[in-house]
């Protein structure tokens, strides 16, 4: 069905049709993806409770983490303030008391 589709960004035509992953408007020729836009705002980052995390939120480490290239352990209920949230296998940026700049694994943490 044609109105599933959105209106084209520029021209705001009503005509546009799918190519592939494109979106294409026949009356301006602007192309643009829809995936790319959608997977933006999915990127959703949750604690070990399923709780949704934002920057600048206050976490708890929930269980003794060792520190890579350090030989002091990271202890449980360690509070985290002020994380930013980054993509990657360790998608928290912090900096711990004592520790500094520090990258953490979301399901290691507990939102407060
Ligand atoms: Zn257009």
């Amino acid at each position: 069905m044609m109105s599933s589709l959105p209106n084209c960004p520029k021209c705001n035509s009503e005509y546009t049709y799918e190519d592939g992953s494109l979106l294409i408007c026949p009356e301006c020729g602007h192309e643009w993806s829809l995936e790319a836009a959608s997977v933006e705002e999915e990127r959703v980052i949750k604690d070990v409770n399923g709780n949704v995390l934002s920057d600048g939120d206050t976490v708890t480490v929930i269980k003794d983490l060792k520190v890579k290239g350090s030989s002091s352990t990271l202890k449980q209920g360690t509070k985290v303030k002020n994380i930013r949230l980054v993509d990657g296998d360790h998608n928290i940026d912090c900096k711990i008391d004592g520790f500094g700049a520090m990258s953490l694994k979301s399901e290691f943490v507990k939102k407060i």
